[in-house]
């Protein structure tokens, strides 16, 4: 019999790189994911299907085993802290770098400094490791209109080439890691379905450019 596996995939940018990295591991889905409103795919594998969902969503997706694998940034594990799943491999796609960002010559004040962020678990621990405590603002998106209209000090985004930052006034300042997608797995999924799992990462490792 053929186990049944669930791969969820995160939708936006990391996608683009997924499908063809899939691709190559032998695993191609049935509809085109970019143009259909469907969130469950069917591939050319029969025991193989996917299931399209946010970004920040895949790591607790295969934590709680609805999916028993994943490809999630590194960014959104960090974040999440990692329960109940394994990091199998780095994918080496969608890299890029978490940085701190602001304005190129303005001082900052040295208490009370104000951060916004999509990432207050990262952004808490890396400037705690440098002794400081800051003032956290969670936002959910356009981090970079935060120092402009005076919400925040600064920034803790994803840089890629640099364009959004310079769009918008801004700059890089410090790095706090380097970026790529990872293939998690359930751990309950991994015992269970051992084989089934071991095989399609096989694959996919062999896939990696
Ligand atoms: P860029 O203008 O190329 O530096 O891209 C920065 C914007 O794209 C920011 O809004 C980031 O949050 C987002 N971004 C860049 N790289 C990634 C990635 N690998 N995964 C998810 N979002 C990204």
């Amino acid at each position: 019999m053929n186990t049944e596996l669930t791969i969820a995939l995160a939708k936006g940018r990391i996608l683009a790189d997924t499908l063809p990295l899939l691709s190559r591991a032998g695993i191609e889905p049935v509809d085109d994911l970019n143009t259909s409103r469907k969130l469950v795919f069917a591939t050319n594998r029969d025991n193989i299907k996917l299931v399209l969902i946010r970004s920040a969503d895949v790591a607790t997706y295969v934590q709680y085993g609805a999916a028993d694998m994943g490809v999630a940034g590194k960014d959104i594990l960090l974040e999440h802290g990692g329960e109940g799943l394994y990091e199998r491999l780095d994918l080496k796609i969608a890299t890029c770098r978490m940085m701190t960002a602001g304005f190129k010559d303005k001082p900052l004040p040295r208490v009370r400094l104000k951060v916004a962020t999509k990432y207050p678990r990262i952004t808490r621990q890396f400037f705690l490791d440098q002794g400081r405590q800051v003032e956290l603002i969670k936002l959910y998106g356009s981090m970079e209109l935060a120092p402009v209209v005076g919400l925040a000090d600064i920034i803790v985004d994803l840089v890629d080439s640099g364009n959004t930052l310079k769009a918008n006034g801004l700059t890089p300042l410090q790095l706090i890691t380097a970026i790529s997608s990872r293939l998690i797995i359930n751990r309950a999924s991994l015992k269970m379905k051992n084989r089934a799992i071991n095989e399609v990462v096989a694959k996919i490792e062999s896939a990696i450019v």
